[in-house]
């Protein structure tokens, strides 16, 4: 029979004595209790006896040469699992002085020589209960203490482990006089993603970023993982930072002792192009780029909950700007919050009462001045007539979840908007909705579009604006997706191409049409910088046969500059700002080519 089988179903003692009498007489005691024997002749034999075998029980004499009783019981209590075996050791009678010493070592019997051998192999039987039952309620208490302070997904600690560190470090640094950076993360259209690859790879997804960001926070400093009850403890007076998981898609950084501000932005924005990488989950590359929100205190006040969410706040703003973003916090973002509810509550009021309506932009064929399409927004009016830009409204309406009862509307209203324009325009002209990324998730959308705007059921052309993000989250799922908008007519364009991170060689895989220039790119015509940025766009885009838009264009020179490096389509305020349905029949005869082919600079 193989030893190992065997030694797991017994108990292994180890007696370590160096007196080989002592040793025979303690065999045949435990052994008549079914356990198993292993000896040594003196400490050093002990403890590699120990490492080798992992005996259930030690018993071990004190007085012995080369290594005593006393320092192998030490040295054993500082080996892995060493913490946790009984050890009993054997003094001499009414040596009190070498009790007590045992006990600083971690013994956790004594046995006084001469040994009553009739009672040994009894005692150990019983040491063994005990150590087994306070070997299972420690076993209980760090499970509970994980529990209470580890999020089991990703092994960081928790939001509990999170307030309570952070409260800590706010005590700290103000005794210190020194500051203490709070780093939010939010991952950029993580529901979304977790929607399109499905739960349980979202979870090996956050499973990825969190490993992702111990490595890079590991790689600029010391990480503290001094989260209550920690056996290790930090020096609350230097650098150090510590990572946590607040919930959901949010991880968070504190940056304890930072060297000042700039420390803290270094830090956050490694953070960012980091984070920003590919991820590799099974065969899939995946994206998710962070918006990341800065509090320090004590600029930004003191107490946990100030600095937590004056965090938060920044994180909320960060995501506005754009995602991927850095901000830190200042007081203009204190009143947001409360601007972001009244817009909600406004735009619930709006769906009900018909606060909305849309409004129709041309687009124009950049040789011919032909008018070749529109690109309908939304617009949303106050009951006191006041507009609100849908730049501010529909980050809101997004982050609330409302833009998909919004989106719903638009395409009703688009459907019957456009039932009345037959007489008016040619049926190649198309229609441009813009979709949120949030109503291409929606599992039942294709069908409902399918009802409300399907192509061979309205007299125009039908096409749909969607943003990198939507493309890039790149799931089988998106990708059918994509594939059967097409099928069902409509074109799609992605939207402000070059504010995203996608590449263009990367979404050539996708079923694209357009590609609509954004307008931040060409409101830079004219430096050089703009000028090498739109004329690679459009030689890219030429090269992979899409069609491309360019829009915010304001001024007849961008115009020039588009037409003269094979932009197909413009649209901007130069031709037309967007116009009501009523409107849409003089726009249909207006000169466009006058607009920016009579141009005024030219000689
Ligand atoms: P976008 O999709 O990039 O829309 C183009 C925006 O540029 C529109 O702003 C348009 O009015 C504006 N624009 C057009 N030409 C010019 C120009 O020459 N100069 C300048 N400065 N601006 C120009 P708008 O209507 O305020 O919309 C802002 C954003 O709100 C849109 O950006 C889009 O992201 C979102 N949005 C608007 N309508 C809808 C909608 O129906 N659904 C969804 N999901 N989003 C919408
Ligand atoms: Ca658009
Ligand atoms: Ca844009």
């Amino acid at each position: 029979m193989p030893e190992s089988v065997e030694l797991n179903k017994t108990l292994k003692i180890l007696v370590c004595d160096d007196d080989p009498m002592v040793r025979l007489l303690a065999r045949e005691c435990i052994e008549a209790e079914g356990m198993l024997v292993l000896e040594a002749e003196d400490g050093l034999e002990a403890i590699s006896a120990y490492k080798e075998h992992q005996p259930d029980l030690i018993f071990l004499d004190v007085d012995m040469p080369e290594l005593d009783g006393l320092q192998a019981c030490e040295q054993i209590r500082a080996l892995p699992h060493g913490d946790s075996v009984p050890i009993l050791i054997a003094t001499g009678a009414e040596d009190s002085e070498t009790i007590d010493a045992g006990f600083r070592v971690g013994a956790t019997q004594y046995k006084t020589k001469p040994i009553n051998w009739t009672l040994l192999g009894r005692d150990i039987r019983y040491m063994l209960k005990s150590a087994h039952a306070f070997n299972e309620l420690k076993a209980q208490e760090s499970r509970l203490r994980y529990l209470a302070y580890f999020d089991h997904l990703t092994d960081l600690p928790n939001r509990r482990s999170f307030v309570e560190r952070l409260r800590k470090c706010l005590i700290d640094s103000s005794t210190q006089k020194t500051a203490v950076g709070l780093i939010l993360i939010g991952l950029d259209n993580f529901k979304r993603v977790n929607e399109a690859i499905g739960h349980e790879r979202g979870d090996d997804l956050l499973h990825l970023v969190a490993d992702r960001l111990q490595t890079v926070v590991a790689s600029l400093g010391p990480l503290a993982s001094d989260y209550p009850g920690a056996e290790k403890h930090f020096d609350s007076s230097t650098f150090s930072m510590e990572i946590s998981r607040l919930g959901g898609d949010e991880f968070s950084v504190i940056v304890r002792n930072p060297r000042d501000e700039n420390h803290i932005l270094e830090i956050t924005e490694c953070l960012r192009d980091k984070l920003s990488q590919p991820l590799l989950l099974n065969e899939l590359s995946l994206v998710v780029t962070p918006s990341i929100g800065i509090a320090i205190a004590p600029q930004h006040g003191t107490a946990p909950e100030a600095i937590l969410r004056h965090a938060d706040a920044a994180v909320s703003a960060a995501k506005l700007e754009g995602r991927n973003r850095i901000r830190v916090f200042d007081a203009s973002l204190e009143e947001s919050a409360e601007r972001d509810f009244l817009i909600e509550d406004g735009l619930r009021q709006s769906l009900e009462k018909d606060g909305f309506y849309l409004v129709y932009q041309p687009q124009v064929n950049a040789l011919t001045g032909k008018l070749v399409g529109f690109e309908v927004l939304l617009r949303w009016r106050q009951p006191d007539h006041q507009e609100i830009s849908p730049a501010i409204f529909i980050p809101v309406a997004e982050r609330t979840g409302l833009i998909t009862q919004i989106g719903d509307w638009i395409f009703r209203q688009v459907h019957g908007d456009l039932t009345g324009l037959t007489d008016v325009l040619p049926p190649e002209v198309r229609f441009s909705v813009n979709l949120s990324p949030l109503q291409f998730t929606q599992s039942n959308f294709i069908t409902q579009l399918g009802h409300s705007l399907r192509h061979n059921e309205l007299p125009f052309q039908m096409g749909l604006e969607l943003t990198e993000g939507v493309i890039m989250q790149s799931g089988v799922q998106s990708l059918e997706k994509l594939f059967e908008l097409r099928a069902l007519g409509f074109k799609l364009a992605i939207d402000d191409f070059g504010t995203g991170y996608s590449s263009l060689s990367y979404l050539r895989q996708f079923p694209i049409d357009t590609l609509k220039i954004d307008r931040s790119f060409v409101n830079d015509i004219g430096s050089p910088d703009g000028d090498a940025l739109i004329k690679a766009i459009l030689g890219m885009s030429q090269a992979m046969g899409l069609e491309t838009v360019a829009e915010g264009v304001e001024t007849a020179a961008q115009a020039h500059f588009l037409r003269d490096n094979g932009c197909h389509v413009l649209q901007g305020f130069l031709l037309s700002r967007p116009c009501l349905l009523s409107d849409i029949s003089n726009v249909a005869k207006m000169p466009f080519l006058t607009l920016f082919d009579n141009d005024p600079s030219a000689p």
